[in-house]
């Protein structure tokens, strides 16, 4: 198996950009000093990017290689899904040890650009580093969005409504549970929940069609749990959230969790936890066309709560308490708490 020391930097080079063939959009690709992109008429470019380091952001016992060029590319995908932008080009730039196999970057690279391509968007370049720590791989993703109509954080109002997709707080479960198992386990029992933390899907096909609702006001993902991501959004908006825990979706899975942690369920799904699921607020008036589009697209939106004027965040207890709430999530330079 070949590493690549073995083999040498044109030689990897030569087999990452191997089977690149023309896109559209692409004036340019590969094996120039740069690419040269043509953008749509009428469209306004939308740029993200994430780095992924290895022992932070992916544990190599539990994902292969392929997956976490997946996971990488949905953290990408995500941050454009929640600007409401149809993804087009990629940068993948990777720090690699000498000593790593040539088939691992072939298979990180892989697994990016098939999740890329799922969504209509192709690697047009990147770089290729040499590092004696911990791996690293980081994704530049530019997409677009029809001019003056990307979604933001800041257009929250008192009376907008609070939606979430999905069931937020399953990718942190399923990292509390794989602490608790023996380093890339098998585990029957939990495995909805490792595959909310190893293999989340973008809500990128269910943004886009909203989008064209003309009911959603403010947008954000949940890359670091939903208090935390929710937080900020009412910051850029200068509103206040109210959320209704009474009003959450179901999920027997991830009260399991609960259970076997002996961790609260409001703090799963409140808490620290990468799940790419979107935080929207919505005009009340316009509710239903987004249940007509989310039942279409097969995807839970649940209405959790309300936007208010009175800064920060509170949850309403089903018996009809309100309790303040302290932000909790994940970041990046004090950790969890
Ligand atoms: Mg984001």
């Amino acid at each position: 198996v070949p590493t690549l020391r073995d083999l040498g930097e044109i030689e990897v080079l030569r087999r990452l950009t191997a089977d690149r063939s023309p896109a559209a959009g692409v004036a340019l690709g590969p094996g120039d000093d740069a690419a040269v992109l043509d953008p749509s008429p009428g469209t306004e470019l939308v740029a993200t990017t994430d780095a992924f380091v290895e022992g932070a952001h992916y544990l190599p016992a539990w994902s292969a290689p392929e997956r976490t060029g997946a996971r990488l590319a949905t953290a990408n995908l995500s941050d454009l899904a929640a600007m409401a932008a149809t993804p087009r080009w990629a940068l993948l730039s990777i720090g690699a040890r000498p000593e790593s196999e040539v088939d691992a970057l072939l298979a990180l690279q892989r697994g990016a650009e098939d999740r890329l391509a799922r969504f209509g968007a192709v690697v047009v370049g990147g770089n290729l580093t040499s590092v004696s720590g911990a791996e690293w791989a980081s994704l530049t993703l530019l997409g677009e969005v029809p001019a003056g109509r990307y979604w933001t954080r800041s257009g929250a109002r008192p009376g907008d409504l609070l939606a979430i997709t999905g069931s937020p707080g399953r990718a942190g479960a399923g990292l509390a549970l794989a602490r608790r198992l023996e380093a890339g386990a098998r585990s029957p029992e939990w495995q909805a929940l490792l595959d909310a933390w190893l293999e989340p899907e973008p809500r990128l096909d269910l943004a886009l069609d909203l989008a064209s609702t003309g009911a959603v006001k403010a947008a954000m993902d949940v890359s670091d749990g939903v208090a935390q991501d929710l937080a900020r959004l009412c910051e850029a908006s200068g509103v206040g959230a109210e959320i209704a825990t009474g009003e959450w979706p179901d999920d027997s899975e991830l009260a399991r969790a609960s259970h076997s942690l002996g961790v609260p369920l409001e703090a799963l799904r409140l808490g620290p936890s990468d799940d790419y699921e979107l935080v929207l607020a919505v005009d009340p008036k316009r509710r239903a066309a987004c249940e007509d589009v989310a039942a279409r697209h097969g995807v839970a939106l649940g209405f959790v709560g309300r936007f208010i004027e009175e800064s920060g965040l509170s949850v309403r207890l089903a018996g009809g308490e309100v309790r303040a709430l302290r932000p909790k999530g994940y970041d990046a330079f004090e950790g969890e708490g």
